[in-house]
């Protein structure tokens, strides 16, 4: 083991020893006849780091730093060593339902937590298998598209071979229709959505919903407005 990563695990260790571990107050988990919304209405705010949720790309560079990003010659995204700082690794053992660390932004990982464990407690059945998070690149992969927000690591893709970007057709079955599911759009409940809104992610899944379709990426829960 280096010493660095060896100071590392012990700096975890006495954070994780000292961290306050509130009792978490939810309604049980909800039955098939359970209005959702609803249900969600009593959910207590989550009172994390961030003094607000950026709510466009001005405020998430004066709230979560500037990645200031560099490409390499094959035009591979990378981000600064300064903004690389604001990163750290959450050890799989803090989050909720998940079996692999995450490598996000420090001031991203509390609202993390917290979606994952309002998400078991509202849909435990539902299996996090692939939670995808630092990524430096820009959206759809393309160049002339803005930085997504995974550069930032403040955007998680949850089981995305289940969940898949695409252009929506305004005919296609809308999220959480028995078709949407059926149709092998989505595997995602809509209790875990609600319970990642409810910590102040917002949902990919919300988009391409308009009269003409469009983009539409349900994997895709990022914490902005
Ligand atoms: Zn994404």
């Amino acid at each position: 083991m280096q010493q660095s990563n060896f100071l590392e695990w012990i700096f975890e260790a006495i954070c994780k020893f000292f961290e306050p571990k509130p009792p978490l107050i939810l309604p049980p988990a909800p039955t098939e006849d359970d209005d959702m919304v609803e249900l969600t209405d009593g959910w207590p705010e989550f009172d994390g780091p961030l003094k607000r949720i950026p709510r466009n790309r001005k405020e998430m560079v004066e709230i979560y730093g500037a990645p200031n990003v560099t490409y390499s010659r094959k035009g591979v995204v990378r981000i600064s060593k300064e903004f690389a700082k604001r990163f750290h690794t959450v050890p799989a053992d803090l989050l909720t339902g998940y079996h692999r660390r995450i490598y996000c932004h420090r001031d991203f990982s509390p609202y993390l937590r917290e979606a994952l464990r309002r998400a078991q407690m509202v849909a435990p059945g539902y299996k996090f298998e692939r939670v995808g998070c630092f990524s430096p690149r820009h959206m759809r992969h393309s160049k002339n598209m803005p930085l997504s927000d995974h550069t930032w690591g403040v955007a998680v893709d949850i089981n995305a071979s289940r969940n898949r970007a695409r252009y929506r057709k305004p005919t296609d079955p809308r999220p959480f229709e028995d078709a949407w599911y059926e149709n092998g759009f989505s595997d995602l409940p809509e209790s875990v959505v609600l319970a990642f809104k409810s910590v102040g992610f917002s949902w990919g899944g919300d988009w391409g919903l308009g009269k003409r379709g469009g983009y539409h990426d349900p994997m895709h829960f990022s914490l902005r407005k």
